[in-house]
């Protein structure tokens, strides 16, 4: 069943056998599975169906360095489904070496290993519509899938590795109807939870405070809380959380909210590769169950302990699309619709060169000489990505110079000081908004440009092509 909290009586006390704070994916995931045990489950989400003015508002905070980390309500959208309102859809299970304590790398090893995730892999692909828990390129598709770079075995990295991709779904959209027809889970929208309310000796949570869009106020009370709310809102209301512990709920070690981790991402060079230019494969493949798939260039476990480095990923793209050098109409074309693009995909996609009337016009004149390719291409984007229910899920254009973009997606080792605290700023409802102090560390780098040197390495001595480092 799904309510509106507005419609819940002033100063009432709502009792559930578990009360879960968020209505994301993991929120959803577990209102669905646990309703299985017959419990009576309550889900309180603080946006609507679809993503508004007035929820998003309620996302605003503080940043440390915006040159470092996006404001974040820019990108963080609140209602059903949470993220997955506007994710890429890009799912990798983690690798064994990402749990385990690494002597090179400070705080690092999780108290679960892979072996205790791995089980439950299969149900979350499925959950994602992520098509099956198979991440192997030679198994996932019969005959294997397309090698990214014909004739290339590196001796540092493994090539094999696929990234699945979800429609992407919408967790919101795709299971409203499962969660309506659910007689023991009760959804309550526009439901924000605000305080979280200790017993006096801190040992346990009493109850819940929760906040409807109009003046309505009210109380959970739950033999279990689970808090889902996201990676930033969850240490917020830990923290705001402070009448009994006055550093918040559970942070009697000062460790909610620290070790916060982004995205350590980019374009880091171009590889101009010396064969035919069928020799590379940088697009998708389709697996048997009709999902899409990518290879992609891991740096190796073994390489990453004898080295002391810290994992690491790179893909093959089109050039970067802010330079008009590139010639490539399609790839203007984006650059001139980049209004219509979505604020965080925005700045990854134009964000290179200052946007200029000259950068302008020549983005014109490259969308007009290659018009061909440029209709072409955005037939593509309506039929394959607008219109289609499974989207294919990014821009892959071949660059006529043989010349391709490196992206690089690396692990960013554990850093106390990367910490999500509470801002100055209130939101309407009276609590502090969140702070984001980001910042990457020397190890970050290091692993970065030292998994690029090795590559070059790998690529030179295979004589696939030249590899060069782009700033
Ligand atoms: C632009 C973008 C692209 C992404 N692309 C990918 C990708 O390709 N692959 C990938 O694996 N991941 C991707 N992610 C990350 C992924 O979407 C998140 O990791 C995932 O959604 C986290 O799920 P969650 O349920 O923990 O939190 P969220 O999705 O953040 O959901 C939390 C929910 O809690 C609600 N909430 C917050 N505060 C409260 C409160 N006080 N009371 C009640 N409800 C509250 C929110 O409204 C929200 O619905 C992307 C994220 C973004 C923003």
């Amino acid at each position: 069943m799904i309510q509106d909290a507005n419609d819940i009586v002033r100063g009432a006390v709502i009792h559930a056998d578990v009360c879960i704070v968020g209505g994301g994916p993991a929120g959803i995931t577990l209102a669905i599975t646990l309703a299985q045990s017959g419990r009576n489950i309550l889900l309180l989400e603080s946006g609507d169906l679809v993503p508004g003015e007035d929820a998003r508002a309620l996302n605003a905070g503080e940043v440390a360095d915006e040159t470092l980390h996006s404001p974040p309500d820019k990108y963080r959208e609140r209602c059903l489904g949470g993220a997955t309102s506007i994710w890429g859809g890009r799912c990798v299970p983690f690798d064994p070496i990402d749990f385990e304590t690494r002597p090179w790398i400070d705080h690092s090893g999780w108290p679960i290993g892979y072996d205790d995730v791995e089980p439950y892999y299969a149900a979350a692909n499925i959950l994602c519509e992520a098509g099956e828990f198979e991440y192997d390129a030679r198994l996932a598709a019969p005959g294997g899938m397309r090698p990214l770079l014909r004739g290339f075995t590196p001796e540092h990295f493994d090539t094999n590795g696929i990234e699945r991709f979800s429609c992407p779904t919408n967790f919101g959209r795709r299971y409203e109807p499962r969660l309506r027809a659910l007689n023991n889970v009760r959804v309550l929208l526009r439901a924000t939870a605000i305080r979280l309310r200790a017993a006096g000796d801190g040992s346990r949570i009493e109850s819940l405070e929760v906040c409807g869009t109009r003046e309505s106020r009210f109380s959970v009370t739950a033999d279990q809380f689970v808090l889902a709310a996201g990676g930033m809102e969850t240490p917020r209301l830990m923290l705001s959380s402070d009448d009994v512990q006055p550093n918040g709920i559970g942070n009697a070690h000062d460790l909610v909210g620290r070790y916060y981790m982004c995205h350590v991402a980019g374009t880091i060079g171009s590889l101009h590769v010396s064969g035919p230019a069928d020799q590379v494969w940088h697009g998708y493949d389709l697996a048997p169950d009709g999902t899409y798939c990518r290879r992609r260039i891991s740096l190796r476990a073994d390489v990453q302990a004898r080295l002391g480095l810290g994992n690491a990923v790179f893909r093959l793209h089109h050039p970067r699309i802010g330079d008009p050098s590139h010639r490539t109409g399609p790839l203007s074309a984006i650059f001139l619709a980049q209004k219509l693009i979505s604020y965080e995909y925005a700045k990854r996609l134009v964000s290179d060169v200052p946007p200029t009337p000259g950068i302008w016009l020549r983005h014109g004149l490259n969308a007009a000489i290659d018009a061909i390719s440029t209709i072409r291409f955005l037939g593509h984007m309506v039929r394959d990505r607008l219109l289609a229910e499974r989207k294919f899920p990014s821009i892959i254009i071949r660059p006529r110079t043989n010349r391709f973009s490196l992206d690089f997606h690396a692990e960013q080792v554990p850093n106390p000081d990367s910490r999500i605290t509470l801002g100055s700023s209130k939101d309407r409802f009276g609590n502090r908004q969140v702070r984001i102090d980001w910042h990457y560390t020397r190890k970050d780098i290091e692993t970065v440009s030292q998994s690029f040197y090795l590559l070059r390495r790998d690529i030179r001595k295979q004589a696939i092509g030249e590899l060069t480092f782009a700033s």
